[in-house]
């Protein structure tokens, strides 16, 4: 876990008198403006636009940071550390299509660029890498640990999992090796029975209690102590669990999950745990599986200790293709009728989710994803009308994480024609999902460096900087069914998504959000 810590230098420095650079922070002031609707007595919307000012502080000095993994030694935990690994160390590896070089293909933060402007000369566009937009850390330098029910150690582990190549892994063998999970909560009710042979890391006791919570807490901050950290970042990458059922009085208030806890109630599942420990410990949770590890009593408890909490289930094959191609149908004014969703896979993330309970919780997740595009487009839908949508998994020993994913979009055209796109994606699963882990990581680990006051003028502003809202739906992009905080609206469409990381990454530098209206290269 050596860290070669990966100097970070501006790219740019944005020359407006709203913002200022001191050695310690980037502060800007920035006009948030929206439109306000309201309806008239005779059915007639009246829109006003409203402006906001905020202020934006963004902490320059990049943390050392850890990221510690629950379900550490499962496809995606190896597969992410190996990663990282290769790409500290910039390895290269043979394969039967030639040499291959480490890469953070799939991050949105490592991977793909942002228009920061037009050159003042050539008027053509400059991009940047998003990672240099603010003062994030680079995952290179990410020290990396985390539990697991299974002792493997992460080399093995990584063998088990066969998702990389031999020439890859026999260059990290060594380093993983020497990494082995530290031993978890194991509640057998939570995950399939096929998992149970598995489970030989244990922490003892079978269901929630505060001396699970008090232990996970020492185990964060022991991490660390050890390695000298500044942040950590915890991330649920477990086997999916089923749901817990919501109960007035054991997990629907804060005091009331704590005193669940306490007595050792058997709906807490190991994911509530772990996000309690990290909430009290002010370390930010990510849960990237399906299950409502946020119950709302976990919710009310991040609030109320300022903690930052995100998920849910990583959001990397199907689903983002959906979420892509359901929003670009639906506002071309395509009448979608039906998506069928067929998926089979050969991995232990599959072989848990033919378990009907844990599959239930993927199956929930991968269902409300197009309802925020069906409700806004009221020409092509009625209220309360929504497209037909089925979703099916099925394990399949042979194809391991070579995912299998069979989609069948059903829609109306003009003048009662039909359009049909069927799509196959096939893909290793957990290639997918490891660059989603370290987004969600490095985004999240950014949000804790920022803040906001507002100064606006109708009322709403505030004296003292604080912090984004606890649950962090910025983080949406990556996440099948986004968590958002209480009440407000769940966005799934995937441009709506990436527009509002870029532009609130770039209102925290003063730019203003991306248009795209390029009137300079019409208006003349
Ligand atoms: P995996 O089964 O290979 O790994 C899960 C690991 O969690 C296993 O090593 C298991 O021993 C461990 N585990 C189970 N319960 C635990 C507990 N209470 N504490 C600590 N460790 C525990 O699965 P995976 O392919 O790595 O996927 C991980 C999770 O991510 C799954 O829930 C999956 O549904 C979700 N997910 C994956 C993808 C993807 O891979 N593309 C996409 C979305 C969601």
């Amino acid at each position: 876990n050596e860290v070669a810590a990966t100097a970070h230098k501006d790219l740019f420095t944005v020359n407006s008198p709203n913002v200022v650079y001191n050695a310690n922070e980037i502060r800007s002031k920035y006009t948030y403006r929206t439109t306000l609707v309201s309806q008239n007595a005779d059915g007639k919307y009246v829109a006003t636009p409203k402006e906001t000012v905020y202020d934006f502080k963004v902490e320059r000095k990049i943390p050392k940071t850890g990221m510690m993994l629950v379900g550490w030694g499962g496809n995606n935990g190896t597969t992410v550390t190996a990663g990282i690994i290769a790409n500290r160390r910039g390895l290269k590896w043979d394969t039967r299509e030639g040499s291959r070089a480490a890469n953070y293909y799939g991050s949105v933060v490592m991977g793909s660029t942002m228009k920061l402007g037009t050159d003042a000369k050539t008027a053509k566009d400059v991009n940047i890498p998003f990672h240099d937009v603010l003062p994030m850390v680079h995952p290179n330098d990410l020290v990396i640990g985390g539990w697991d029910i299974s002792g493997m150690n992460l080399s093995a582990a990584m063998d088990r999992a066969a998702v990389l190549e031999p020439t890859l892994k026999m260059q990290v063998h060594k380093e993983m090796a020497a990494m082995v999970p530290l031993p978890s909560i194991y509640y057998p009710d939570f995950i399939a029975a096929n998992q149970e042979d598995r489970a030989d890391n244990l922490i003892a006791g079978s269901k929630a209690c505060l001396e699970h919570v008090e232990k996970i807490r020492k185990d964060i901050r022991d991490f660390k102590a050890v390695n000298n950290l500044e942040k950590i970042i915890v991330q649920w990458t477990a086997n999916t669990e089923r749901f817990a059922e919501i109960i007035p009085g054991v997990n629907d208030t804060a005091d009331n999950l704590m005193k669940a806890i306490e007595s050792g109630h058997e709906e807490v599942s190991p994911s509530t745990v772990f996000a309690v420990a990290c909430i009290l410990e002010n370390t930010p949770f990510i849960n990237g599986s399906p299950q409502n590890t946020f119950v709302p009593g976990a919710i009310q408890l991040a609030e109320k200790h300022n903690a930052f909490i995100g998920g849910d289930d990583f959001k990397s094959g199907q689903t983002k293709m959906k979420s892509a191609l359901v929003d670009f149908l639906i506002s071309a004014g395509i009448k979608l009728t039906s998506i069928a969703s067929y998926n089979h896979l050969g991995n232990n993330d599959g072989k848990n989710l033919s378990s009907q309970r844990q599959f239930r919780s993927k199956e929930i997740s991968k269902s409300n994803v197009v309802d925020d595009m069906v409700e806004a487009n009221t020409v092509l839908y009625k209220k309360g009308e929504h497209p037909d949508h089925t979703v099916v998994i099925k394990y399949m020993p042979a194809v391991g994480d070579n995912k299998r994913a069979l989609d069948e979009y059903y829609a109306e055209i003009f003048m009662g024609g039909h359009q049909t796109i069927s799509l196959f994606n096939v893909c290793e699963d957990s290639l997918l999902a490891s660059p989603l882990i370290i987004d969600l990581v490095l985004i999240a680990e950014m949000m804790t460096r920022i803040q906001w006051k507002s100064s606006s003028s109708d009322g709403a502003a505030t004296k003292d900087f604080k912090n984004f809202h606890s649950v962090l739906s910025i983080l949406s992009y990556m996440l099948k069914a986004p968590l958002t905080p209480p009440g407000t609206p769940v966005i799934n469409a995937l441009a709506k998504q990436r527009g509002a990381l870029t532009n609130i990454f770039r209102a925290c530098v003063g730019l203003e959000p991306e248009s795209d209206m390029t009137l300079e290269h019409k208006l003349f």
